[in-house]
């Protein structure tokens, strides 16, 4: 089984994008989760943006593993017309990373006469709302619909000449690799009720065991690592997720996990690298 996952708003934001292509657009900031880069990415964003200059933030990036954030850093960095940077919440002045990475993407824009219409996207729960706010500080001020704009676009003012479109929602078209699903899942992007948690925990142990199985043991005091679903049944043990006569409650040994990995507390993880990525899209082009 995997993910059907189909998020409201997703013809009005498609269309919301093509409207801003048409009123005027010099770069695509599409905010990633760190953890799940390429899986939080939006396939059809290049297509609807037309191939403008993408600036590509990984965002979440205290949450992710330093090493693999380097690495989609590079992946991201190496493709044309495209910029990588890393954020997280705790930054204290996004702007200015932001907004010089924007500038050099689109030189030629920028100033009075001629201001840089940058848009943001993002899937829901990648952290756009914070990092908006952080953004728009007290400085910025939000303005309203432009003509000819459709309603839901909100224009924000970052600085003299430099215009930050944001739209709400983000248009999927269909979660064509599952394994992007699961990590979507696990992350918290999709509402709980599109999925089944055990399964999603079940690949999360597939993957922490391929990647970090030592932050499995030491988190739940396992000496050894069994099958997936024995990992998960020693999860619900450890946190007393075990009705009376013995069985476990596999859904809150389920629930236990996912919260730990979407809190942090089994340390800093990354879903998947640049390569596993690639593999994934090649088997889905082969099938
Ligand atoms: P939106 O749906 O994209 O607008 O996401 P929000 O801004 O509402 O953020 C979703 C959740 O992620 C909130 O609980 C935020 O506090 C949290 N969050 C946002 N940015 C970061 C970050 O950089 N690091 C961490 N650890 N959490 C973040």
């Amino acid at each position: 089984m995997s993910i059907h996952w189909f998020p409201g708003h997703m013809h009005s934001t498609a269309r919301a994008i093509k409207d801003r292509v048409k009123a005027g657009l010099d770069v695509v900031i599409e905010l990633l989760d760190a953890r799940l880069p390429g899986s939080s990415s939006n396939p059809m964003l290049a297509a609807l943006t037309t191939g403008r200059p993408a600036l590509k933030v990984l965002n979440k990036q205290d949450l992710a593993d330093p090493a693999q954030t380097a690495a989609w850093l590079d992946f991201y960095n190496a493709q044309p017309h495209t910029r990588a940077i890393p954020l997280d919440a705790g930054e204290k002045a996004p702007a200015r990373a932001l907004i010089k990475a924007c500038r050099e993407l689109a030189p030629l824009r920028g100033d009075m006469h001629k201001p840089l219409r940058v848009l943001i996207c993002g899937i829901p729960n990648v952290g756009k709302s914070t990092l908006i706010n952080t953004l728009v500080g007290k400085r910025a001020a939000k303005t309203g619909d432009e003509p000819g704009i459709t309603k839901i676009e909100q224009k924000i003012v970052l600085e003299n000449g430099f215009y930050l479109f944001d739209t709400p929602g983000m248009m999927w078209p269909r979660i064509a690799i599952a394994q992007s699903g699961y990590h979507l899942a696990a992350s918290g992007a999709i509402g709980r009720n599109a999925f089944d948690e055990e399964e999603v925990a079940l690949e999360l142990i597939a993957t922490l065991k391929r990647h970090y199985p030592e932050r499995l043991q030491q988190r739940y005091d396992l000496a050894e690592l069994g099958t997936d679903e024995a990992v998960l049944e020693a999860i619900g043990v450890k946190r007393g997720a075990k009705i009376r006569g013995g069985a476990v409650q596999m859904h809150k040994a389920a629930e236990a996990l996912l919260g730990d990995f979407r809190g942090g507390q089994l340390g800093a993880i990354t879903l998947e690298t640049p390569d596993e990525m690639a593999a994934w899209r090649r088997e889905l082009a082969e099938a």
